[in-house]
């Protein structure tokens, strides 16, 4: 049986909500109960940022630790899916909350970080792979879950009419589509910067620990204090997770991508397949972006991922199978950054089962682009002490208490100067 930490009762809060004229907007504002209350924030991916900025934007004091620059990471190289369209079921609530703040986007960031609601589409190539998607469609409505509807060949032809005559259907999801990774991250930075959190790149934490009334975190030019821990280091997370007892089955992987050369307007949602690999898009200058959880390698302690050339071939092939004319395409980089990936697949997200104000969100699994800006908010809340319809308890780091085995590094290995 899995061990779980009940996230409501383990989050004790240092600030109070209160109204104040002081920030413009109709999200709460809040201030700081104790004095030299605070919030650090380790990792400058989507996920810190965004903590750091619905923290910021509750009045909270935040500074954020980011080891080389934000959005060196998977938050800024990877595709832009934003895509509630396949989640797993436990995803579904925060995935749904986090599509609706992407479509504010504008509003709460000052830009939408390229994002274009173009949909996104997940092809079935035969009738086995049809039932199947039937099925899944079937599932979430049995679970009051509405946003993925089965199509047939025709509606599938409205949406792509250059698709190949042997796709039989699919599931549609109208809301979902994609944006640019680093403007998007750029885009939090900066929002969170002008509410006043403070931003040290090049600045990794080295070592974390927990005083009688503080957090210390060491630094290479010293060491920082605060009241509250978010980690939020990517696939790096574990490690400082195991400095406080809490181990968690992390691994790293390099998911890897490539671009083509630009080609003529023939694609406008984002397609992914049911039966093989595949995350395809066309971007408003005509380049094609094709992923979909494709596996390189990863040179972790170098912070490094590695593009495996054959692996790709493969999925370029997927998508001349699927488009023809694209057989004379070229493509015109690959890259691959790197990820973190939980034993069961979902992230880890919420307060420490461990230690008093700590909080985690890493570990999303190819998938966590999408989560950034919902996740962050959800987590603010948390950390906050407020109430919200969406449960974290699937998330909560205790249900890895008893089989966690982690990657054992010392701490002094964490960055490599
Ligand atoms: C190639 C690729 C394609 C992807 N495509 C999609 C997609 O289409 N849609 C989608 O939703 N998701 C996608 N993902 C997944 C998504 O990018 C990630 O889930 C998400 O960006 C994770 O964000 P993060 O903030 O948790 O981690 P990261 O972006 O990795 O950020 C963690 C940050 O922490 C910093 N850090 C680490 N250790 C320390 C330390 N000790 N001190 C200070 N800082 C530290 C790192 O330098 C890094 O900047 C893709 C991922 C990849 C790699």
């Amino acid at each position: 049986m899995r061990a779980r930490c009940p996230q409501a009762t383990s989050v004790t809060t240092g600030f109070v909500r209160r109204s104040s004229p002081s920030h413009s907007g109709s999200w709460p504002v809040t201030e700081r109960l104790r004095s030299g209350a605070d919030v650090l924030v380790i990792g400058g991916g989507i996920h810190g940022l965004s903590t750091a900025l619905h923290l910021a934007r509750a009045g909270v004091r935040v500074t954020v630790l980011e080891a080389e620059y934000c959005g060196r990471h998977a938050s800024g190289v990877n595709a832009g899916g934003v895509r509630t369209l396949g989640r797993h079921v436990a995803e579904i609530p925060l995935a749904l909350a986090s599509r609706t703040l992407w479509h504010g986007l504008q509003d709460v960031l000052g830009e939408d970080g390229g994002f274009v609601a173009s949909g996104q589409l997940k092809l079935a190539e035969n009738d086995a792979e049809l039932q199947e998607c039937q099925r899944r469609v079937e599932q979430l409505h049995a679970l009051g879950f509405t946003h993925e509807v089965l199509i047939d060949r025709q509606q599938v032809l409205e949406l792509v009419p250059t698709v190949a005559p042997h796709v039989v259907g699919g599931i549609w999801v109208g809301g979902d589509g994609y944006a640019v990774p680093y403007h998007t991250v750029t885009a939090f930075r900066l929002a969170a910067q002008r509410l006043g959190v403070r931003v040290l790149e090049q600045t990794p934490a080295l070592r974390i620990e927990r005083s009688a009334t503080h957090w210390r975190v060491e630094t290479r030019s010293g060491v920082l204090q605060a009241e509250h821990l978010v980690v939020t280091a990517g696939a790096w997370a574990a490690q400082l997770a195991a400095q406080v007892g809490e181990p968690v089955p992390v691994h790293p992987q390099g998911l890897m991508l490539m671009v083509t050369h630009r080609v003529a307007p023939f694609c406008a949602p984002v397609l992914g397949a049911t039966g093989r690999a595949l995350s395809f898009k066309q971007f408003a200058n005509g380049t094609v972006v094709i992923g979909g959880k494709l596996v390189g390698s990863v040179e972790f302690a170098a912070r490094h991922g590695e593009v495996q050339m054959d692996r790709l071939s493969t999925s370029a092939r997927t998508v001349t199978d699927l488009f023809p004319h694209l057989r004379n395409l070229g493509v015109n980089r690959v890259w691959a950054g790197v990820e973190a990936f939980t034993a069961d697949d979902i992230p880890v997200i919420g307060a420490s089962c461990k230690t008093d104000k700590l909080s985690y969100s890493f570990g999303f699994c190819g998938s966590g682009f999408q989560m950034g800006p919902g996740t962050g908010q959800r987590l603010a809340q948390q950390i906050l002490g407020e109430p919200s319809p969406i449960s974290l308890d699937p998330f909560s780091i205790g249900r890895f208490a008893q089989s966690a085995t982690t990657l054992e590094q010392p701490a002094t290995s964490l960055i490599h100067s």
